[in-house]
């Protein structure tokens, strides 16, 4: 092989740059087959602006974990600041003054009785973990319960894509094909209004499916080591929001049967649903916080498992006594994303951010909500900055379209040519910006995701 040429100074044109992504990159969750490159060179609050300079609003913001927008000038000047001292050194028995501070930090901001902080890179890793920790405290605590040894989960749940977080996933497109190579957890079908007999009320559901999880409580005694779910809101699910009362309810049924409660709040943490975390909504503490996404406001990767001192107590002892937790990522805790991550907090604070995105939350409820007539809307869920909308074949029924037909792909392409990044969950268009967005920018991505449905649907 030749020698590498030294880099090029001058820029790769576009034509060129999309060729070598189309060669090379294997990119997620995407049919490379048919991946069509759009390269974001740059970006400013909500806009993301692609390499030949035309602008698209971040309707998904960047994944779920855009915060502040992009290119903040304070999330920018502690990045930069904390590089002037150093980009990373590690967290395996050394420790930083920044990393340290926002440890602080998330302990005094999470529900109580959270003061112990895990870090790690991914939300995945934040899942793993608790799962890992929950396995290994049963065997530990004293008097120890080494038979509990399942998880229960929520069907059409998603933690993440490693292959512990598969076993308590349910979104079957993503996962069931690996399911050989993991461990099977306990599942009880959602919630969510949205899964239930039309017309069913909001209290039945939770009254049934809390019923369900005591029964499954009943029958496995003794042998569930903890519980995972994502509070209010299943993300990658399709935006399945649950019945006021279910997490409150699972916390009640989770102390009765003393069960750990994981709660993931990888998507939804960081005032996704207008509250900073979405168990506060149901004035619930778990007894593991996951957290990631939105944690360094979608700037760097970092991620955290927040638990309690009763978990971390089991895991004290003399070296010798093996009772440490045997569990690290290389860039676990990293100074950078560290530094980002206390200025995302500090600028929730200056900016008062949750009161005042309140009127896009609610020009967002609004515009979508006019939508419910259109003749391939088969259903609307909102909750907080997220909006979702279920394109249907026929409303009555409803019949779904075929999934081959990719609609509701189909139905984000078409709404990028009016200048707006979408990305669906299978045909659910979902609406998750920047909490930074605007009420003019909301109506433009509801013009939008509205112009690229009829183009793509009728109607
Ligand atoms: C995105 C997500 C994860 C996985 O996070 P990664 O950073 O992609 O590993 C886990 N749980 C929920 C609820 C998520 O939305």
């Amino acid at each position: 092989m030749p020698a590498p040429a030294s880099a090029p100074e001058t820029a790769v044109d576009t034509a060129t740059l999309a060729a070598w992504d189309r060669t090379h990159v294997w990119h997620a969750f995407t049919q490379m087959a048919e991946y069509e490159p759009l390269l974001i060179e740059r970006g400013e609050g909500a806009a993301l602006f692609d390499t030949e300079g035309n602008r698209y609003l971040d309707g998904s913001a960047s994944m779920w974990c855009n915060v502040h927008g992009h290119h903040h000038p304070r999330l920018d000047r502690a990045a930069r600041e904390q590089l002037a001292k150093v980009a990373h050194t590690t967290n395996l028995g050394l420790s930083n003054p920044v990393t340290v501070q926002l440890a602080k930090r998330l302990t005094e901001i999470a529900p109580a009785g959270l003061e112990k902080v895990f870090f790690s890179d991914d939300g995945a890793t934040a899942i793993e973990v608790a799962l890992k920790m929950a396995f290994q405290f049963w065997r530990q605590t004293l008097p120890a319960e080494p038979g509990r040894q399942r998880f229960l989960s929520i069907g059409e749940a998603y933690h993440g894509d490693t292959l512990g977080t598969i076993g308590v996933g349910g979104v079957a497109r993503f996962g069931s094909i690996f399911g050989s190579l993991t461990y099977d957890a306990i599942r009880v079908p959602s919630p969510a209004l949205c899964r239930q007999p039309k017309g069913t009320p909001p209290d039945k559901a939770c009254q049934t499916a809390l019923a369900e999880v005591a029964a499954v409580f009943r029958q496995h005694k003794g042998e569930i080591a903890a519980v995972v779910m994502e509070p209010i809101v299943q993300a990658a699910g399709g935006i399945l929001v649950h019945p006021p009362g279910f997490l409150r309810g699972m916390r009640e049924l989770t102390h009765e049967h003393d069960i750990l409660l994981i709660l993931d709040e990888v998507a939804m943490g960081f005032g996704r649903t207008g509250t900073l975390f979405a168990c506060e909504q149901e004035d619930v503490a778990p007894d593991f916080l996951c957290l990631a996404k939105g944690l360094t406001a979608g700037y760097l990767p970092m991620a955290a498992t927040l638990t309690t001192e009763r978990v971390w107590n089991a895991f004290l002892g003399t070296h010798a006594q093996r009772r440490t937790f045997f569990h690290g990522h290389t860039y676990g805790g990293n100074p950078l994303a560290a530094a980002v991550a206390l200025e995302s907090l500090a600028i929730f604070a200056d900016e008062h951010l949750l009161d005042s995105m309140q009127p896009s939350i609610e020009r967002l409820h609004e515009r979508v909500a006019a939508l419910a007539d259109h003749p391939h809307v088969g259903d609307i869920r909102t909750c907080g900055m997220i909006a979702a909308i279920e394109l249907v074949a026929d409303r009555t029924g409803p019949t779904p379209y075929d999934a081959s037909e990719a609609r509701g792909m189909q139905a984000c392409l078409a709404a990028r040519k009016h200048g707006v990044l979408l990305r669906p969950l299978g045909d659910v268009v979902v609406i998750m910006p920047p909490l930074c967005v605007s009420p003019a920018e909301i109506d433009q991505l509801c013009d939008a995701a509205a112009a690229g449905i009829s183009e793509v649907c009728g109607g």
